[in-house]
Formats: C-alpha cells, sequence, structure tokens
C-alpha cells in the first residue's frame, strides 16, 4: 500500500503534475490510444522536464512499484501503461531543435511524429518514421521506425546518432557510438528496456515536397496485384516506397463516390525523388493494368505522414499481429486472398511494409532489430469503433495470422506485436537477443523497465 505522505512528499519535488484515482481528470488521463487496453495506474505523472523522470524513476524504485513509460501512448498492447503502478507520461516533454547546417534535429521524448516533422520540414528536411502523425517518436524509434522512408533513408534506428537516458539507478547519461556504446546498440531496437529516453538525435535528409498517393485495385485482382509487386518493389529506384494494402475505401473525399465503402487492394506510395522524374518512375504502375485509382499527386511531406490521423484517432479498437516475411510466395497469396475476403470492418486492413533498400544496408548485429534479410514486415490489423465488435476483430486477426505465420521468416516487428510472451520476443530479436540479455544486466539488473516487449536479465 502506498503511503499518502511519501506521494505528497514526491509530488513536491517535480514541475509537473501527479494525477490519481481520485482526481477528477484519472479517466481521461489512464486513456491510451487503443481503446481495448483498459488499465488503472497508481499514479500517473505528467513529467515536465529530465529532472521530474529522475524523481520518477527513482520514486518508482524505492516504493517497489511497478514502472510504465508512455510516449505517444499509441503500443497496440498498452505497454505504455499498467495496472497499479506508475505511469511516466512524457507528453510534456516536447522541445525539438534542428541544427540545419549540421543536418540533425533533437526531439524531446514526449513528440509525436506530426512534432517532429512540421519542425524539420521548415528546413526542407526530414528523418524516417511511422505513417502517423500520432505515434510517439519514443515507442516507435526504440523498436526500430518503419515507415514511408524506409527504402530510401533506413530505419528510424539508423539515423539515431544519439540519446539522453535515464537509467534504473536514476542517473541520466547520454550515449552514442563512443559513450556506452552498448547501451546505444541496444537501444536501437530493444525497445524501452534500458531506460527513459528524454532526448533523441537523429540525422536528417533531405526531404520535402513528395509525390505521393494512393493506387487501388479491385479485390478480385488480389492476387495479381501482389504477385507484380512482389517483383517490383524489391528492385524499384529507393526514392520510391510503396507500402501494400487491404482496405476500404472511406466515405469521404477526395475518393470517388463510387468507390467509397469498396473493399479494394492498394499500394501507398511516397517518391521522394526529382518531381521531373516522377512520371517515369510510375509508369510501370500504370502499365500494370487499369486501377480504379491512381491518386498520386505533389504534396508537402507531413501532409503525407498525417494523412492517415483523421481516419484512425484515439479510442478505436485495436488488435493486431505481425511478422517479417522474406518471401511472398504464392500459397501466402492465396491465404491473404481468402481473409482479405473476410476483412471484418472498414477499419480493418493488412499492410506490406518494405524494408529493403537503405534498411538492407545495415548488418544483422549491427543493431537489435534483427530482420535485415527480410523484404517485408507485415501487420494485420483488426479495428473498430465499437467495443461490440472486439472479439470478431481479434478472431479475424488472430485466424489471418495463424493462416500466415508459416509463409514468415519467424518473428515480428516488436512494435506490431501484442502482449504475445516470451518466446515471440526471442523469434523478434534472434541471435541478438543474448546480447540484449547481457546489456539489460549491465544497465537494468532488477528490470525496473518491464512494462515493454521484455529482454528479462536472468
Ligand atoms: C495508428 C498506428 C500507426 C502506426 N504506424 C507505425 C508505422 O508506420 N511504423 C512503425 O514503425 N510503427 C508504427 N506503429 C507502431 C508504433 O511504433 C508502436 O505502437 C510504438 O510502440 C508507439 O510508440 P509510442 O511512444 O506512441 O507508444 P507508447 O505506448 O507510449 O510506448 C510504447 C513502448 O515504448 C516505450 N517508450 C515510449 N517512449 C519511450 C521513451 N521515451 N523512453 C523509453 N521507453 C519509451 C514504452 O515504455 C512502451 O514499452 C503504429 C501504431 C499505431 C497505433
Amino acid at each position: 500500500m502506498l503511503n499518502p505522505d511519501k506521494v505528497a512528499e514526491f509530488s513536491t519535488l517535480l514541475r509537473g503534475r501527479v494525477v490519481q484515482p481520485d482526481d477528477a481528470d484519472y479517466d481521461a488521463s489512464r486513456r491510451v490510444y487503443n481503446a481495448m487496453i483498459d488499465r488503472y495506474p497508481r499514479l500517473i505523472v505528467y513529467c515536465r522536464d529530465v529532472a521530474d523522470v529522475m524523481h520518477s524513476v527513482n520514486f518508482a524504485r524505492e516504493q517497489s512499484l511497478l514502472l510504465a513509460v508512455r510516449g505517444g501512448g499509441h503500443n497496440g498492447g498498452g505497454l505504455g501503461t499498467c495496472d497499479e503502478g506508475l505511469v511516466i507520461d512524457l507528453s510534456g516533454l516536447k522541445g525539438i531543435r534542428v541544427d540545419a547546417a549540421a543536418r540533425t534535429v533533437r526531439v524531446e521524448g514526449g513528440c509525436t511524429l506530426a512534432d517532429m516533422d512540421h519542425a524539420t520540414h521548415a528546413f526542407g528536411m526530414a528523418t524516417p518514421s511511422g505513417i502517423n502523425g500520432s505515434t510517439g517518436v519514443g515507442g516507435l524509434t526504440l523498436g526500430g521506425g518503419i515507415g514511408h522512408l524506409t527504402r530510401k533513408c533506413g530505419l528510424t534506428i539508423d539515423n539515431l546518432l544519439e540519446a539522453d537516458v535515464v537509467l534504473a539507478d536514476g542517473r541520466l547519461v547520454t550515449t552514442n557510438v563512443e559513450q556506452h556504446p552498448d547501451l546505444y546498440w541496444a537501444l536501437r531496437g530493444g525497445g524501452g528496456n534500458f531506460g527513459v529516453v528524454t532526448s533523441f538525435l537523429f540525422r536528417l535528409h533531405a526531404v520535402d515536397t513528395v509525390v505521393a498517393g494512393p493506387t487501388f485495385w479491385p479485390l478480385e485482382r488480389a492476387g495479381d496485384v501482389m504477385r507484380w509487386y512482389r517483383e517490383f518493389i524489391v528492385s524499384a529506384p529507393e526514392d520510391l516506397n510503396g507500402f501494400f494494402a487491404f482496405l476500404t475505401v472511406p466515405p469521404a473525399e477526395p475518393f470517388p463516390p463510387a468507390l467509397h465503402g469498396q473493399k479494394v487492394c492498394a499500394v501507398l506510395w511516397c517518391y521522394t525523388g526529382p518531381a521531373a522524374d516522377a512520371d517515369k518512375v510510375f509508369e510501370p504502375v500504370r502499365e500494370f493494368g487499369p486501377p480504379l485509382m491512381h491518386g498520386v499527386q505533389a504534396m508537402p511531406f507531413p501532409v503525407w505522414q498525417g494523412a492517415f490521423d483523421a481516419l484512425y484517432p484515439p479510442g478505436l479498437q485495436w488488435y493486431w499481429r505481425a511478422d517479417f516475411v522474406t518471401e511472398l510466395s504464392d500459397a501466402a497469396i492465396a491465404e491473404h486472398e481468402r481473409y482479405a475476403a473476410a476483412m471484418p470492418t472498414p477499419h480493418s486492413t493488412m499492410h506490406l511494409y518494405p524494408i529493403n533498400g537503405a534498411a538492407h544496408r545495415i548488418k544483422q548485429a549491427d543493431t537489435p532489430f534483427s530482420y535485415r534479410d527480410a523484404q517485408w514486415a507485415e501487420v494485420i490489423v483488426g479495428v473498430s469503433p465499437d467495443a461490440k465488435d472486439a472479439a470478431q476483430i481479434t478472431a479475424w486477426t488472430k485466424d489471418y495470422w495463424d493462416a500466415l505465420h508459416p509463409h514468415s521468416a519467424g518473428g515480428a516487428y516488436v512494435n506490431m506485436m501484442m502482449d504475445e510472451g516470451d518466446e515471440r520476443i526471442r523469434a523478434a530479436y534472434r541471435g541478438n537477443h543474448a546480447r540484449l540479455v547481457e546489456v539489460k544486466r549491465r544497465y537494468d539488473p532488477d528490470n525496473l523497465f518491464r512494462v515493454n516487449q521484455n529482454i528479462r536479465p536472468e
């Protein structure tokens, strides 16, 4: 039982606020992005600075409280919160500083992808991240970071130059290729296992206006489209990214009314090369066969980065399962066709994100992200605004995954897993798991940071 005097004493050390179960905003404060997650923390600490984070880590350790760290709160499995324990909420750490001459950006731990893109776009630059503006830079980066720029610039972790980290003993350290290199290695894919990252330093790339948008084909052509796509995207110029998706066309502009509500297969493109070459680069797409819609156009990069935000606001029910894919076989395509036709709700979807190109030039052991030989990160996502659909979207996702898993590379991208147990975590890290355990023992031997895809120190 936590002593209220201790909590009061702790609160006086902080610039930020502590929210407790009796507070009027407790319910709003405990919510995370996925409405399927319904946890009741004992304390939610809205940290305002690094000192608040250090005090919170020390307090959780001294009081033997379960500790969760919330960056953007987007984690599908709800790993940004917990029952009974202390949640460090980083949303007050929003500082961003672009160094245009050095081509770097320093981003504090509570920033979202939209915050970061907004800041860097003013300088005509970007660092690779994910496809949804409201995702936290923290969780996304620590797991890997896959998005529209992966083929051109690599994963987010491939562009991480340095991080400030509050360790389990409450100390703040800076880590980079020279300082605490083992920690620097582990942060690039090992998740939140090693401490609270209060700021990240990323390399920037010249990415400004892009030619982006979707191409839709009828669902009945899914087999042909997938067979064409699996050849095309592995040899396309690296300036062109395109992830494959099954989706339901939203009933809104800019989609033609005739397509509203129709299930389709799609590729969502992002071309970052010279605008004058765009027509030529998209020529094979147009030649492949008549699409229902080919909607690419020039737009500022952050517009494309935020294009799905309105469709997927916080508060929906989410259940997802993932795997890496080395070869998209005909047998796998047949299963995809079967389950795509049975997509249970308009928000449900399946994505295949290409992780080749620049992401393939990093060696398997150079970062914990262990599937540098895979071509795609596959994710099956059951989503609905209605809690009544929870069982149905979960069942569809699990059945689809069960059918696809034998055709996969074996492990999944940690950021797209639910709470699936130790075996799946080991499969995600393969040969890098043992080294992660070593680093965990050094920096967090008592496993204070365990609300994550946990690397157990024992
Ligand atoms: C709509 C949607 C779209 C997505 N799109 C993509 C995508 O395009 N590409 C992609 O790679 N992933 C994507 N993801 C997955 C995303 O990367 C993970 O859900 C990730 O965990 C989210 O990070 P967060 O900070 O928002 O989450 P949180 O729930 O806050 O945290 C997730 C985990 O990271 C830890 N953590 C977060 N911040 C820190 C920090 N500063 N220091 C230490 N630990 C920390 C937490 O403790 C927790 O274990 C998407 C998720 C959603 C819901």
